[in-house]
């Protein structure tokens, strides 16, 4: 009889994302920290996007430091992004 394992794995990635959105933000606890960076030795998706948010998050602060985003860039890697799914 198998137990619930697709509904567990299911709760993990929509977690996992949610985790990799505060870390990027920089609004993860260190707990938080130490349990995203544990999954993502296993989890090589969560891993590459990992990646390219930070790539991202760090483009548009080297960029310009304030509100204004340069949206070509952005549009840039979230092409890259796309390509992962
Ligand atoms: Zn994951």
């Amino acid at each position: 009889m198998p137990r619930m394992q697709p509904e567990e794995k299911k709760l993990e990635v929509e977690e996992c994302q949610q985790l990799l959105q505060l870390i990027v933000d920089g609004q993860a606890t260190p707990e938080q920290t130490i349990a995203f960076q544990e999954h993502i030795c296993s989890c090589k998706k969560c891993d590459e996007k990992f990646k390219l948010d930070s790539a991202i998050k760090e483009a548009i602060k080297k960029t310009c430091g304030c509100h204004q985003a340069p949206q070509e860039l952005v549009s840039t890697i979230q092409g890259a992004l796309q390509n992962l799914r």
